[in-house]
């Protein structure tokens, strides 16, 4: 078997896997802004990071996965610097600012957990770390790569870069960055437009503000990755993920950061997963294709044409190589939707083979079919958590399976059960897919509700009829599971009370 490689963003290399401390695993994955509902982008790093967390699992380390909530001071860029974006939707909402983060928050873990994620060991707030984030303000000051202005302070790129470089993981070269900063305006409170907030004076409308040395303000967005992983995961760590989008300047940022104020770089393996766009276009409010994670459970948003089962994304996420771009259509879902159930069927029908099958004069499925299987699916883990690979092998076994089921091949019972192990443990404990029957709640709830009506118009019919026993036996029936039936003047109503 082929040992575990990952693809390193930092080296543009596979490399191959060992970790820091023998058996153990640290691994931090920037989580989300907590100012609006969960969409595709972050449903694509939750399978990502989930389907690593899960395998590291499986394969015997014991894994810290660190996963933070950004409930503050999220400074994408210089346009909004001075009121970060839950404040903002605070003022519009009349709402406590935390009262937004929780909300959003609650709501990202509803529909992450739908997608059958994992939850994190550890899943820090940046509110609640904002002493750890500004005694790495204080150690970059005190080493010299940062500098106060008006209450602010700023990383100093140009310092750092003679010492080090900037821009090891993006690639970029400072002299590119500082072009590119050129056209923007004034360079304000910085000295360079390069120059990224440490720390940010609050203005007398900041309502999210805490004291510090410098001003009442509060702390720049990519100090928080850094402060959360070095106490959680230690000055050296092994796995730092995200999106590719996070490479520049949030990631990038932060091995500044890092090496700034400790001297060297924190983590060992960089790893990104790679955007999705909706019908060839790049997510984003301004093409109106912004979908989120509960319009595509229950369907709601122009652009789709049915609901999609959590299931469903899932299992279209990981048909893709995380480093490979994804296309989501709904005729790519709608495919996506049969090959799951595809998928599901072919382990039940395996399932239905434990006892084994015997068909005369048809070949045998022997134990080296399943072995070499097996063999195949670790290699395409190992292989940079190739999980198209997975599925496709998987996809082969549900042929051999049904081979047997159509009776064109036997099945001894020690294979048929080895068959369905390795299925299993492939399919449900490293994919995370969960066996589902395809209907959201509401559906089944509308179901439900129709039989309930089947069975009082039966009802209808008997007193109709004058078979008041009858008409009786059922209301009395009903009423025991917790429907109360009432009799109206057009026929009847019923309530659950449950
Ligand atoms: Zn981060």
């Amino acid at each position: 078997m082929q040992p575990l490689l990952i693809y390193n963003t930092l080296s543009r290399q596979k490399e191959l896997f060992k970790p820091l401390h023998e058996g153990r695993v640290g691994m931090y994955v920037c989580g989300p802004t907590v100012y609006g509902d969960a969409h595709l982008g972050h449903a694509r790093p939750a399978i990502t990071f989930d389907l690593l967390f899960r395998y590291l699992q499986h394969i015997g380390y014991k894994v810290r996965y660190v996963r933070n909530i950004t409930d503050v001071g999220h400074l994408e860029h210089d346009a909004d610097e001075g009121e970060d974006k839950i404040a903002k939707k605070a003022r519009l909402e009349q709402l406590e600012p935390m009262e937004v983060a929780q909300y959003y928050t609650n709501r990202f873990h509803e529909a992450i957990g739908a997608l059958n994620c994992l939850p994190p060991s550890i899943e820090p707030h940046a509110t609640g770390h904002i002493i750890e984030q500004q005694q790495l303000v204080q150690q970059i000051l005190d080493n010299g790569y940062a500098y106060e202005s008006n209450g602010s302070v700023y990383f100093n790129v140009e310092k750092y870069n003679k010492d080090y470089k900037y821009g090891i993981l993006s690639g970029r070269d400072l002299e590119n960055i500082k072009d590119a900063s050129r056209e923007l305006a004034g360079v304000g409170e910085k000295k360079n437009q390069a120059d990224f907030a440490l720390w940010k004076a609050a203005q007398p409308e900041h309502i999210m503000r805490w004291p510090s040395p410098w001003s009442d303000g509060f702390p720049g967005w990519h100090c928080e990755c850094t402060a959360m992983g070095r106490k959680y995961l230690g000055e050296h760590f092994d796995i730092h993920g995200g999106g590719m989008d996070l490479i520049f300047p949030h990631h990038e940022c932060e091995i500044a950061q890092a090496v700034a104020s400790q001297g060297s770089q924190m983590v060992h393996y960089w790893m990104h997963n790679n955007m999705i766009t909706i019908d060839g276009k790049k997510m984003g409010k301004s093409y109106n294709n912004f979908i989120t994670l509960p319009q595509f459970f229950d369907g709601s948003h122009p652009l789709l044409t049915q609901a999609y089962t959590p299931m469903t994304i899932r299992f279209f996420i990981l048909q893709a190589h995380y480093r490979s771009t994804v296309d989501f259509g709904n005729e790519a879902l709608q495919a996506a939707e049969k090959g799951f159930s595809r998928l599901m069927d072919g382990y039940k029908a395996v399932l239905r083979l434990q006892e084994g099958q015997k068909v005369k004069g048809q070949p045998q499925v022997e134990m080296k079919y399943v072995d070499e299987l097996r063999e195949k699916l670790y290699d395409a883990m190992n292989d940079d958590l190739n999980s198209p690979i997975v599925i496709s092998n998987l996809f082969d076994a549900c042929r051999v399976i049904n081979s047997v089921i159509d009776k064109k091949a036997s099945i001894t019972a020690e294979v048929a059960k080895a068959l369905a192990d390795v299925f299993h443990t492939f399919a449900f404990d490293i994919l995370g897919l969960t066996p589902e029957t395809g209907n959201s709640n509401k559906a089944r709830e509308e179901a439900f509700g129709h039989v309930v009506d089947m069975i009082l118009e039966q009802r209808q019919q008997a007193k109709n009829e004058k078979n008041w026993a009858l008409s009786d036996k059922i209301r009395d029936e009903l009423a025991a599971f917790g429907f109360e039936v009432k009799d109206t003047k057009d026929g009847f109503s019923w309530t659950l009370n449950k």
